[in-house]
């Protein structure tokens, strides 16, 4: 009997990895991790004839035009462009080759912005994204919209899940564009380097929760193969970190001193439900956030020529 395949799109990223760490458990699948080196998502022809070569059983969609804050109020046009593209051509091509399972990943920060805390599943489309990521925002609730339309219309078994702010090696270290967590890292290699202070946009009160790349593979693996049912389920840990308090761990870990500096704040906070997390995965214990860093940090020094950044 031939293998069946497991696809990830933008599988060669952060959360890519954090899955290859975990694949061993399934041992009787391929996995395959594909970048946007090796097939071009935004258009049809080439991920049809794509998708009809490999023929995949699973689908993980990951594959996402996504920055941090900063490289969401520059590139508003593109994010919304590029990732309505890249799901509309993997969920039709998904179902032409009859795909078992697809499961995309949106993201807490797509959820509106003025909202009753903690943010539960099904407050998705009660109200406007923040201004600031809106373009990203509205395509990705748009993965939400198409799933729950080829589940009806095609009875397709397309899902979703939704993460919090992920963080962890092989993440996009880009100082203007990167998530926080990297950004902070990179400038605070640099300032150390420089006899420089750590440089925080903002006034580092907004808060945010935060979930280890690793412990996220984990959890979509399990999503995608022993989940049966069709609802969102936001992938998160509980605390809230303000960002002051993460820049003070980085910051420790390189020996500076934190200096904070004009920019925008963004959302001063999206905390998420994780309830329906806890009742269906009650044994999952995400990584300590110290502890988490200081890994990516070690990783991140260890690999400064060849991280993306
Ligand atoms: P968000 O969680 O979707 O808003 O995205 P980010 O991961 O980019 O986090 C943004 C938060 O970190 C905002 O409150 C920023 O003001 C703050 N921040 C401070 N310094 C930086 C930085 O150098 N880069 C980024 N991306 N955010 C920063």
């Amino acid at each position: 009997m031939t293998k069946e395949i497991v696809l990830v799109t933008g599988g060669t990223g952060l959360v890519g990895h954090g899955i290859q760490s975990h694949m061993k458990k399934y041992m009787g699948k391929e996995f395959i991790f594909i970048g946007s080196k090796d097939v071009n998502l935004c258009n049809l022809e080439e991920t049809l004839a794509y998708f009809q070569r490999i023929q995949p059983t699973y689908v993980i969609h990951l594959a996402s035009n996504v920055g941090g804050l900063f490289k969401n109020m520059k590139y508003k046009v593109e994010m919304f462009e590029q990732n309505m593209r890249m799901t509309m051509n993997i969920f039709h091509a998904a179902r032409l080759v009859n795909v078992k399972k697809l499961v995309s990943c949106l993201s807490t920060c797509i959820f509106p912005d003025k909202v009753e805390y903690p943010i539960q599943e099904e407050m998705l489309h009660d109200g406007p994204p923040h201004w600031s990521n809106d373009g990203y925002a509205y395509a990705k609730r748009m993965i939400d919209v198409l799933s729950s339309s080829y589940r009806t219309q095609y009875g397709c078994n397309f899902t979703c899940v939704i993460p919090c702010n992920v963080y962890g090696k092989y993440d996009n270290f880009s100082l203007e564009d990167g998530h926080v967590i990297p950004a902070l890292i990179h400038k605070c290699y640099l300032a150390s380097q420089n006899n420089e202070s750590l440089k925080v946009k903002g006034s580092g009160k907004p808060l945010r929760q935060f979930i280890y790349a690793d412990d996220l593979g984990e959890l979509i693996l399990w999503n995608l193969f022993e989940y049966e049912g069709s609802d969102n389920i936001i992938l998160a840990n509980e605390k809230e970190v303000s960002i002051g308090e993460v820049a003070e761990m980085v910051a420790g870990e390189f020996n500076v001193e934190v200096e904070y500096v004009e920019g925008e704040d963004g959302q001063y906070r999206k905390t998420v439900s994780t309830d329906l997390l806890k009742r269906l995965r009650p044994d999952f214990v995400g990584k300590d956030l110290r502890e988490a860093l200081k890994e990516t940090m070690e990783w991140f020094k260890e690999n400064y020529e060849k991280v993306r950044k």
